[in-house]
């Protein structure tokens, strides 16, 4: 898994230009790095046959419709605010109450804020708490889900201030070009974003130990000389007081880039299987997939921006003509942005996802070719399938749409040596782990 700020999704029609410039074929990458190692697993006896349970279907199926409807309902809600003209009463009341414009910005986009998350919360409680302890894949308390939810709203709401409020200024003092100045705005920002995350926003929720020394980490260590990464940072985050599912993840930019275990990850799946994870996440490390991911933000938003910018002109035009905004300058036209933003980021997952699929993939083909185990690497995945839920076979639909990884069922045959994926279709697809 990569770890993303906001803006990711965006970085869509770039997507076109992947085969020119996204990442050599995965077992090439993955060969240059462990020349003597790219020779196929072969199936064993002992790698368990992925079931498909009727929880494991519900679960999927509840989640694909959860995002469907949350998304829309977002949308629905931000034209609800223009339309009912309570964007344009706020924009009034935070006017009344300061005169300086971060100030006006900030009461604003505070006021908006509570009032779509208290309008989105039922949704949020089930899909975030309600159901994964009833499935049970985690074990944390009301309070302290809600704690964690307090927090992520917090850290939008102060991260999207700033932003809407550079955003405005540049469309009163650029009428024509703003997006391209916040489109130059942006990318120090995001960059900026990605090295602070793991620094400032992560240690938020959860605490980060050095894995402690032990036969684990000594084969850790020993795979990361391998890979010529010695100094490799590998985390373990405390996730078991949010969840019982298993994952890793890398993170971060320069000298706050990442490798991180979840402690779940330790505590269930024996070390044979932890390595290929690691080995996995070792390959993103190793083939620079998170400053990969930024340039094809950096790029996605340089051709989306400009589209944004008239889709938001044109939809303040209608606002503004129905006496709800004065003009896209007001910030009573948030939603109009907003929506804009979310609409297009949306029409584009399934060309991001693409790509996140791609460089999935190629991990999966760097940490088979480091570990020479995917008999290991399956067992972790079919545990993942079995434990945590992942659909092992979404309809193609599902995938084209929302699966930033390969489907387990994939996966699996991939490390055994069963298929090559990719190469029928040119595509590889997707689910959430690692
Ligand atoms: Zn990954």
């Amino acid at each position: 898994m990569i770890r993303h700020p906001a803006f990711a999704s965006l970085g869509c029609v770039v997507a076109l230009l992947a085969g020119a410039w996204l990442a050599p074929v995965p077992a090439r990458a993955a060969a240059k790095a462990f020349p003597a190692a790219v020779s196929p697993a072969r199936a064993r006896a002992d790698v368990p046959r992925v079931v498909v349970t009727g929880a494991m279907r519900r679960y999927a199926r509840t989640r694909y419709a959860l995002y469907f409807a949350g998304t829309f309902y977002g949308w629905a809600l931000l034209w609800g605010a223009l339309a009912s003209g309570v964007s344009a009463r706020l924009r009034a009341w935070a006017e009344r109450i300061t005169r300086r414009r971060l100030g006006q910005v900030a009461a604003y986009y505070g006021a908006l804020t509570a009032l779509l998350a208290a309008a989105q919360f039922p949704l949020a409680w089930y899909g975030g708490f309600w159901m994964e302890r009833q499935y049970g894949l985690s074990g944390q308390s009301g309070a302290a889900w809600l704690g964690d939810w307090a927090k992520g709203t917090l850290v939008d709401y102060a991260v999207t201030v700033p932003v809407l409020a550079l955003a405005l200024w540049l469309i009163e003092r650029s009428p024509r070009r703003w997006s391209a100045w916040l489109w130059a705005s942006l990318v120090p920002i995001i960059a900026f974003g990605i090295f602070l995350a793991p620094l400032i926003v992560d240690p938020l929720f959860n605490r980060f130990t050095s894995l402690p020394p032990g036969p684990l980490r000594t084969r850790i260590e020993q795979l990361a000389a391998q890979a010529g990464i010695p100094n490799a940072p590998i985390y373990v985050a405390d996730r078991s007081r949010q969840t019982r599912t298993a994952n890793a993840y890398v993170t971060g930019l320069g000298s706050s880039a990442r490798i991180v275990l979840w402690d779940t990850t330790l505590k269930q799946l024996p070390d044979d299987e932890t390595l290929g994870i690691v080995a996995h996440e070792m390959g993103h490390y190793v083939l620079k997939h998170v400053p990969w991911g930024f340039a094809e933000t950096v790029l996605g938003l340089l051709i989306l921006l400009p589209l944004a910018q008239r889709v938001a002109q044109r939809g303040a035009a209608y606002w503004a003509a129905r006496g709800r905004i004065r003009g896209l300058t007001d910030m009573a036209a948030v939603p109009v942005l907003l929506l804009t933003l979310s609409v297009l980021g949306f029409l584009c997952e399934p060309i991001s996802n693409a790509l996140s699929r791609r460089v999935e993939h190629q991990a999966d083909a760097y940490g088979l070719a480091a570990t020479h185990n995917g008999p290991a690497m399956a067992r972790a995945f079919a545990y993942f399938a079995a434990h945590d839920l992942s659909d092992p076979y979404p309809p193609p639909f599902i995938k084209f749409w929302l699966f930033t990884h390969p489907p387990i069922g994939e996966r699996i045959d991939f490390v055994l040596g069963r298929d090559e994926p990719g190469r029928k279709s040119g595509e590889i697809r997707g689910s959430s782990k690692l």
